[in-house]
């Protein structure tokens, strides 16, 4: 999953340039999914979950064909995206707003040392916009947790996310990516090298598989510690 951010001051069309880029992705057979940064509550006054927080509920889950959860705690960034894949597997990640963290991003106004490209949202003609997509599907990166291990050809994750910035390094197959297991302290992804994540994989696997439960087959195992 690659994380695109789209940053700018109020009123430079954000919004508008990520409705924009949703379409434009998906119709290159990509699936998204957003992140919006609000600096203020969520509010839903006619909505019966709106009606179910005002009186007074801690946490309020909408269940149906659709399923939302409202949590009166902000979260911690990295462990909203680390939850993604576990939910939907998605290609690509678009966050709008988060300007200082190190995701590769388009500006709407003010650029800074990730920023891949400044645009205009309200005047981009087809051909700026297509190739906007381009230089997405080449120049963003996953989650990078700080791993640095080199095997990527750079001496660290900032490094080689300055490169893909530049467009002077290709995707990789990042040894640090979530793949067979994920370990979060405190909500903290930590980054774990694949021989790691074997080795957690299969050794929480045959404890389980020794388990008397239901289900035959093991896809997923979850594992919570307090
Ligand atoms: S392979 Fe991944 S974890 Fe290792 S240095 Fe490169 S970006 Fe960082």
């Amino acid at each position: 999953m690659k994380i695109l951010s789209i940053i700018g001051t109020k009123g430079t069309g954000k919004t508008t340039l990520v409705t924009k880029l949703i379409k434009g992705l998906t119709n290159k057979g990509y699936k998204i999914g957003t992140i919006k940064h609000a600096h203020g509550r969520f509010d839903f006054p006619s909505k019966d979950t709106g009606r179910h927080r005002k009186a007074g509920a801690k946490i309020v889950i909408g269940a149906g064909k659709e399923t939302f959860f409202l949590s009166p705690k902000e979260k911690n960034i990295k462990w909203i995206i680390s939850t993604i894949p576990i939910i939907e597997e998605i290609d690509f990640l678009i966050i709008e707003g988060f300007k200082k963290m190190e995701f590769a991003n388009i500006s709407t106004s003010i650029e800074n040392e990730f920023t891949i490209k400044k645009v205009d949202p309200f005047s981009l003609t087809d051909e700026e916009f297509n190739k906007l997509l381009q230089l997405i599907e080449k120049r963003t990166y996953g989650l990078l947790l700080g791993l640095n291990c080199g095997k990527c050809g750079f001496e660290s994750c900032k490094e080689f996310a300055q490169a893909k910035i530049r467009g002077d390094a290709d995707d990789i197959n990042c040894k640090s990516q979530f793949k067979k297991a994920m370990l979060r302290i405190n909500g903290n992804p930590i980054p774990l090298n694949p021989f790691v994540q074997k080795i957690m994989s299969k050794t929480i696997k045959g404890m389980v598989e020794s388990l008397q439960r239901e289900e035959t087959e093991i896809n997923k195992i979850e594992i919570i510690i307090k």
